[in-house]
């Protein structure tokens, strides 16, 4: 489970010019589905894609991924979170030239020495490439390039994949294909991806989040109880969402019968209700010497919460208290020692 509390990105380029990407953002996603991060350009879907992927540093806030809170793994930790829970693809594919296909493949591995051929072989037939392996990506189309990528980041078996915009440079048709891939395989795994278009974000989409100025506009998830579209005797078509071939001929089928009215009331999706965080032990190791931003943002808690506060305050108190009963003793041993010394005086005289 992915947990983002309170998240904020500032980018600071110069004093003068800040800019807030992320602006105290949460919601939780669970371990399954594909979720979509929509939004105009500028709305902060890449920066939010980016913390959650490890790849930027936060501002404030926090992202807990199966119980760890990224802010506090070592960095031999970090690495390891990077490259073995988090799959990421990217727009423009990002293959290396001059590498075969498998040699791309074979790089996220990191196993230098290992033979890897014959996974390298069932990953490629997964993304149906088989027999691709000596190629190079200037030899394929844009569709095939990004299922080479998806081979790449699948081959670690991450259990997050994470795409900021993967059908962005492809035509419509491939643009399908790749998402019906990547829909497979959010059956097992979280596929939280970046969509301009809102219309393939309704279609394949588990759940939406919408991004404006860098806060959550909207938050929908599929309305699995109403069976998607049919509910009762009421048909819902609503305007903003496009139908499929299956879909069509099933409401058709159902309009046939005169039993049905149809209804543009939007009840294909219904307002998210927050994933609950089950993740209570941490899988990663976590830092052993607290880093100085988070002491900072610990002290920074403490001032919002009361109780803490008061009971700060109460011991402060109390030892100031202490201090001034130890000040008073001594105070009286010296008194008694200055007065025992004029008595002496006195009998002296
Ligand atoms: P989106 O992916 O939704 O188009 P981004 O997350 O890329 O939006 O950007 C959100 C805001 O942050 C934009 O105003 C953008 O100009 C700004 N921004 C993104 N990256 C940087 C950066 N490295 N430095 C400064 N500003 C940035
Ligand atoms: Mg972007």
């Amino acid at each position: 489970m992915i947990k983002i509390e309170n998240l904020t990105k500032i980018y600071v380029s110069n004093k003068k010019n800040e800019v807030k990407a992320l602006d105290n953002v949460s919601f939780s996603i669970a371990d399954k589905g594909m979720v979509f991060i929509c939004g105009k350009s500028g709305s902060g879907k890449s920066t939010l894609l980016n913390l959650i992927a490890g790849l930027d540093e936060i501002t404030s806030g926090d992202i807990v991924v199966d119980g760890n809170n990224l802010a506090s793994l070592d960095s031999s930790s970090f690495n390891e979170y990077r490259n073995k829970l988090i799959g990421f693809i990217f727009q423009d594919y990002c293959l290396l030239d001059t590498f075969t296909i498998k040699e791309n493949i074979e790089l996220s591995l990191n196993l230098v020495g290992e033979d890897n051929t014959e996974k390298i072989k069932e990953i490629l037939k997964k993304v149906d490439l088989e027999g691709y392996e000596n190629r190079y990506p200037k030899e394929l189309s844009g569709g095939q390039k990004q299922r080479v990528a998806i081979a790449r980041a699948l081959i670690k078996n991450p259990k997050y994949i994470l795409a900021d915009e993967p059908t962005g440079n492809l035509d419509s048709e491939t643009s399908i294909q790749i998402l019906n891939l990547l829909k497979k395989l959010s059956k097992d795994k979280l596929v939280l991806i970046i969509s301009h278009s809102k219309e393939n974000a309704y279609e394949y989409g588990d759940r939406i989040i919408e991004l404006k100025d860098g806060q959550v506009l909207r938050d929908l998830t599929r309305n699995q109880v109403e069976g998607n579209l049919i509910y009762k005797d009421t048909i819902y078509l609503p305007l903003n969402v496009k139908l499929t071939k299956n879909q069509l001929s099933n409401v058709n089928e159902k309009l046939k019968t005169g039993k049905y009215s149809i209804s543009q009331e939007d009840n294909m999706y219904v307002n998210t209700v927050q994933p609950v965080n089950n993740d209570h032990k941490e899988t990663l190791t976590k830092r052993k010497i607290m880093p100085l931003k988070n002491l900072l943002k610990l002290s920074k808690g403490f001032s919002k919460n009361y109780n803490l506060s008061l009971f700060f305050t109460s011991l402060m108190v109390s030892l100031l208290v202490i201090m001034m009963v130890i000040t008073q003793v001594f105070t009286a041993f010296n008194g008694t020692y200055l007065i025992g010394n004029a008595i002496d005086e006195d009998t002296t005289e």
